[in-house]
């Protein structure tokens, strides 16, 4: 559910997803969490994997937020706050397998179960590692983590274990654990390497056309005048920008837009606010100002805008900014006046 469910929109995701049967839900900020628990079912643990920042150890606590720890620091400040409230405090403990990322070390998670001020005052729902390279199947380092966890999981033989994010639930059975935490996957786009993965994208992105002018050879378009047209040329403007998540990077790269079946390429710099596109090709009767175009879609995946921006489809999605009305196809927006864009 982090990052607003990648920029899809998280309370509309959450609440579908709960309808399914989901009851773990994991955020990156406990801000996110807490909008997100109202709407849903009681019998949800929401899990922050930022883990517990100072000073909101209590807010955490009192809401029923599910901290994931991952420094001895975090461990014991929710002890004490457990120890202080008279109760046994839920979380989950995350072990660094190898990633450098977040995590305990071996000897920080025996320092902390063998600490008395620690022990006795947490429950652990979970312990959890990540995998740093499960987008790629023959990685050696994928074997070393999913050994290097048998280790810590000895410690705490009880407690139910999760490893895997999208890719791995894809390529790695040995990392499949307890709970799984797909992310990419659950919005139907498979991760780096997975092209054969029988997943249906969910989303699509429009935009409209808001003008439309012939230019003669030699006239320049947009920001710098890149581009110049080598001969006459049709040329229409969209109405996304860079400030859209449409990325400024996609100039000048073979990026297009497409209607119907038409590809339109990006021509000249795309502006803030807008992009310019070739639409030389289509019978002038054929396209007018208000008409949408695709740029994500069955012709243009977020992989493959991925590829060209040299990102992961992780960063293409959440990059998608809140201009776009965003439309819930199972659900249709109630109340919500839609502002095409
Ligand atoms: C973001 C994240 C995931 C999900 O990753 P995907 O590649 O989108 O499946 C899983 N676990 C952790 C700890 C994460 O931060």
């Amino acid at each position: 559910m982090k990052a607003d469910a990648y920029g899809l929109g998280a309370a509309r995701i959450g609440p579908v997803l709960a309808g399914l049967g989901c009851r773990d839900f994991f955020f990156a900020h406990l801000a996110e969490a807490l909008a997100l628990k109202q709407l849903l079912p009681l019998d949800c643990r929401l899990f922050v994997l930022n883990g517990l920042a100072p000073g909101y150890e209590a807010v955490c606590a009192n809401e029923g937020i599910f901290p994931v720890l991952s420094t001895p620091e975090q461990a014991l400040a929710w002890a004490a706050l457990a120890r202080q409230m008279g109760r046994i405090l839920p979380a989950a403990l995350q072990v660094d397998t190898g990633m450098s990322r977040l995590g305990l070390s071996e000897a920080e998670l025996d320092d902390i179960l063998t600490s008395p001020d620690y022990s006795g005052s947490v429950a652990h729902q979970l312990l959890m590692t990540h995998m740093a390279c499960a987008d790629d199947p023959q990685a050696p380092a994928n074997a070393s983590q999913i050994e290097c966890f048998h280790r810590f999981a000895s410690r705490l033989p009880e407690v139910p274990s999760s490893l895997a994010n999208s890719a791995a639930v894809l390529s790695l059975p040995k990392a499949a654990g307890h709970v799984l935490r797909p992310g990419l996957a659950l919005y139907g786009i498979a991760p780096g390497g997975y092209m054969g993965a029988d997943l249906e994208p969910a989303i699509s992105l429009e935009a409209r056309v808001i003008q439309i002018r012939q230019i003669e050879a030699g006239t320049g378009v947009g920001y710098g005048l890149d581009y110049i047209a080598p001969g006459p040329r049709r040329i229409a403007t969209i109405s996304a920008g860079y400030a859209d998540g449409w990325p400024r990077a996609l100039s000048g790269r073979g990026a297009a837009v497409w209607f119907r079946d038409h590809r339109l390429p990006l021509v000249g710099r795309v502006s803030m606010d807008s992009c310019t596109v070739d639409i030389t090709d289509i019978a002038e009767s054929q396209i007018r100002p208000g008409d949408t175009v695709e740029l994500i879609g069955q012709h243009q995946t977020v992989t493959s805008l991925a590829q060209i921006l040299a990102t992961t489809p992780h960063e293409v999605l959440t990059m998608l900014g809140n201009r776009f009305a965003r439309t819930y196809i199972d659900q249709p927006p109630m109340g919500a006046k839609e502002t095409p864009k």
